[in-house]
């Protein structure tokens, strides 16, 4: 390849941000540029999965970057054991493609080929049916190391149309109800069922993950979402031995007396209630339903109380990194929007919350359809930003790091590099 040709191409790009960040590794680099840029499964890709042995695509209340509901990797894998959590993308935008190479996957960018990857391996569970006869990989489903529970496809924030607007969760549902029969809202019951049956694998397993989305109703606003929450985790703790275990749950952003009830009455270990965009103004234009509801001054402070509540270094918020400046409504500039989220993200950082980012990936059934996510650049200074203000403020974030999560590529840092190391 010549140096001209090279200059065009993704592989350049991905060459020059990683000489200009030689402290983050070039595989955290170029999992930032496929989250980003998404990928495209070549026939030859398809026909290495094996629904038996890897998991496909299906059960997350999110849609993909292509609105498409079909039999595909539900992720990749790549050599250093690290998730990439991307999704596939419409050849015309440009995505990575991921193709066969002595048949084996491998990522490809315009026809070079740059890494192999795995595609996620199906956990034993995902064969059986539960005992009311419904798939249980349709009731709970998994990261490599990660029990997922999405019980409620569904968000009472788009009751008066007030979602938020990158997200496509009604949209989702319904074609996870018609073309998957995935049911909208899971019974407690059922989900303990299906965790006792996952757990048998054993070493499998790292957490439980929990996440649906928003429920405005009950005595004080909120508070069903609670009550169901409480409800699931309670079943799912009776196959732990301990009173508490390793959990993760991303939820709205509750009144304290409400976290107080979630802790005291589950085995919940972690609280998550993303905040989506670190800016008021933003923040209320783009999570109109969230703005409504809580606002963005109680938004923060209640992740502060939720601190008291679980303890340091096991509260955080996440960001939907890119949609600060999508639109007219955003920041004008990569270099202002990044200065503004990480004074934000500094101001609950000294108050123990973590502020983690996944990439935004524009998708067709939502408001900002149509609009660009950002710079890989600018993905890997935020990543060093958040790893930064976490050592300073001495902020763990194990319970979302990469082996219960693996979507964020600033908690990978942590993964890689002391937390009381030496800023970035
Ligand atoms: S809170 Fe926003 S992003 Fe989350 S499900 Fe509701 S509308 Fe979608």
């Amino acid at each position: 390849m010549t140096l001209a040709l090279k200059r065009k191409t993704g592989v350049a790009e991905l060459d020059e941000v990683s000489q200009r960040y030689p402290d983050v590794p070039r595989l955290i680099i170029l999992k930032a540029d496929v989250q980003r840029r998404g990928v495209h499964y070549t026939e030859a890709a398809i026909k290495l999965l094996d629904p038996a042995r890897h998991q496909v695509t299906g059960t997350h209340i999110f849609g993909t970057r292509d609105g498409v509901i079909a039999l595909r990797p539900e992720s990749l894998l790549l050599r250093d054991g690290s998730s990439i959590i991307t999704t596939p993308t419409p050849l015309d935008e440009n995505p990575y493609v991921v193709d066969a190479l002595d048949n084996v996957p491998w990522l490809f960018d315009r026809g070079m080929p740059l890494e192999e990857v795995e595609y996620w391996p199906a956990p034993e569970f995902y064969s059986k049916t539960s005992s009311s006869g419904v798939p249980m990989k349709n009731i709970v489903s998994t990261r490599p190391q990660r029990l997922n529970i999405f019980p409620y496809r569904y968000c009472t924030f788009w009751n008066n149309g007030n979602g938020c607007a990158f997200c496509d969760i009604v949209a989702q549902m319904k074609k996870g109800g018609k073309e998957l029969n995935i049911p909208a809202k899971l019974d407690p019951v059922e989900v303990g069922e299906v965790i006792g049956e996952a757990l048998k694998e054993q070493g499998r397993f790292s957490a439980v993950f929990l996440t649906s989305g928003s429920i405005v109703s009950g005595a004080r606003p909120f508070d069903d979402e609670i009550d169901y929450y409480i409800a699931i985790l309670k079943e799912v703790g009776k196959h732990f031995r301990t009173a508490k275990y390793p959990s993760q749950l991303i939820g709205t952003a509750f009144e304290k007396s409400q976290l107080q009830r979630l802790y005291d009455q589950t085995g919940l270990m972690s609280y998550t209630a993303n905040i989506e965009v670190l800016d008021e103004t933003i923040f209320n234009r783009y999570c109109p339903g969230k703005a409504e509801w809580i606002g963005y001054q109680e938004w923060k402070q209640r992740l502060v109380d939720a601190v008291d509540v679980f303890g340091p270094g096991r509260v955080n918020t996440g960001i939907v990194a890119g949609v600060e400046l999508a639109g007219p409504h955003g920041f004008s500039s990569e270099d202002e929007a990044l200065e503004r989220t990480l004074a934000e993200a500094e101001d609950l950082a000294r108050q123990g919350v973590s502020t983690v980012y996944i990439v935004w990936s524009p998708r067709p059934d939502t408001p900002l359809s149509g609009c660009k996510n950002a710079s890989l650049d600018y993905y890997i200074r935020l990543a060093r930003g958040l790893h930064n203000l976490r050592l300073k403020y001495r902020l763990p974030i194990d319970h979302d790091g990469y082996r219960h999560c693996g979507n964020h590529p600033d908690t990978d840092l942590s993964r890689l590099l002391p937390l009381w190391g030496e800023k970035l």
